[in-house]
């Protein structure tokens, strides 16, 4: 793609506004991220040498509140990416009314050569570098891709020792031992659940008779195989950034992910032991998971997956976007030309960002939830928020990613004007 990945997303903004109530002067500046810090982070290697790392921290939007965003420790993150990124956890945070403004980081490194004691310095040298830019009313980071809660809790630590002070709201996403939430590992999955849940019945697409194919098996695609697994969902495939498994019977999740928990891949579920005797399949690669002929395809791993160039392919019923970003706006127009309905992703992953919301609160009010009291508020809120974009979508006969815009453009659009716009200084 030769457009930025930023200039693709803001696309979505063109596409809501005139459904949206807000002034120009508020979409112009929404059009911009506040701040993006670009950072050099020096981490000394197991073998003496010393390594630069590129990060990243960008508060897209504070209007509503702090920022919110994960920290994604990957190959290809670069500036564009991470901006991308703080611009959908803006609108995915508005969506569904958390009081956060988005933000998101990241830094350029494949952690799997890292050692564990590369990866913590390289951790605690992430938040040196960012330290004056986060805050638990500044700019709040949390797990995405390839970070996890063992992260989390060493970039609590870190920005403890530099403010001598215990600070455990500065980051979600933490280990229970040091004020995680219950509920937290399990959340984006159980949010995009909740989705489902509410929309399905609008179509008249009963569980027994849905297949699904789920292209990332990390946290969230995990979760969410398991949970609809148990709900009667057949799934057929599922794939990992080496590859994917394919069974037209149906998988079986619960062994899949024993599997892939103990020996780190799928392909070696199904080819060094004993499943390879349960279930007949195929080893099948991302790019035929995605055109499978199922009825929910899933894209729950990185962005750009569905692009003009692979769009044709496509033979599912529905889409829905657990990873960010999974669609280009072209594929989106070409998807919406072959009948194909797509779940976006401000809406679908919302559920991770709620429950940090949750556990923001807990460590900040010193009173913890118990896991039922977190789903059930959890639960409440997605079905909310979840049916008031539906409603939005058949008011204006728009679909559901242009209603989920509209219904964050309304509320941003509210903030921005309520923090007063100035525009006395034009004189009359
Ligand atoms: N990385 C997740 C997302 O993209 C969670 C962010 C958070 O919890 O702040 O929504």
């Amino acid at each position: 793609m030769s457009e930025s990945l930023f200039a693709d997303a803001s696309k979505r903004l063109e596409q809501a506004l005139k459904y949206a109530n807000i002034s120009e002067d508020a979409i112009e500046r929404l059009k911009y991220p506040k701040t993006s810090l670009t950072v050099s982070i020096p981490v000394r290697m197991d073998n003496g040498s010393l390594r630069i790392f590129k990060g990243y921290r960008v508060r897209y939007d504070d209007t509503r509140g702090p920022g919110k965003g994960g920290v994604r420790y990957h190959p290809s993150v670069s500036l564009d990416e991470v901006q991308s990124l703080a611009f959908w956890m803006t609108f995915k945070c508005a969506a569904v009314n958390l009081p956060f403004g988005g933000a998101k980081g990241g830094v350029t490194v494949n952690p799997k050569e890292l050692s564990r004691l590369e990866l913590e310095r390289l951790s605690r040298g992430y938040i040196d570098a960012i330290a004056d830019f986060i805050g638990p009313d500044i700019d709040i980071p949390a797990p995405d891709v390839y970070t996890n809660p063992m992260i989390m809790g060493w970039y609590m630590d870190q920005y403890s020792i530099i403010h001598r002070q215990l600070t455990p709201a500065v980051v979600t996403g933490k280990p229970l031992s040091l004020g995680g939430s219950l509920g937290r590992d399990t959340a984006t999955a159980a949010g995009a659940f909740y989705v489902i849940e509410t929309l399905m019945p609008k179509f008249d697409q009963p569980a027994q008779n849905t297949t699904v194919a789920i292209q990332g098996f990390g946290n969230a695609g995990a979760h969410l195989a398991t949970l609809l697994y148990n709900a009667g969902y057949k799934i057929v495939a599922v794939s990992d950034s080496k590859g994917g498994v394919y069974a037209k019977k149906g998988l079986d999740i619960p062994s899949i992910r024993r599997f892939k928990d103990t020996q780190k891949g799928l392909q070696a579920i199904y080819c060094e032991d004993s499943v390879c005797n349960v279930v007949e399949h195929e080893v099948l690669s991302n790019e035929d998971l995605l055109g499978l002929d199922v009825d929910l395809l899933i894209p729950a791993a990185l962005e750009n997956q569905i692009t003009e160039t692979n769009v044709h392919n496509i033979k599912a019923k529905y889409i829905f976007e657990v990873a960010n970003g999974p669609t280009t706006s072209a594929a989106d127009k070409i998807l919406a030309e072959k009948g194909i309905y797509v779940f976006p992703d401000i809406l679908v992953n919302a559920g991770g960002v709620t429950v940090s919301y949750f556990e923001w609160v807990q460590n900040r009010s010193g009173l913890y939830w118990t896991l039922e009291e977190v789903n059930q508020r959890l639960k409440q809120k997605m079905v909310e928020e979840t049916l008031k974009i539906w409603q939005i979508k058949q008011e204006f006969s728009i679909n559901l990613r242009t209603a989920a815009y509209v219904h964050a453009l309304n509320r941003l659009g509210e903030a921005l004007s309520a923090k007063g716009t100035r525009d006395y200084y034009l004189g009359s």
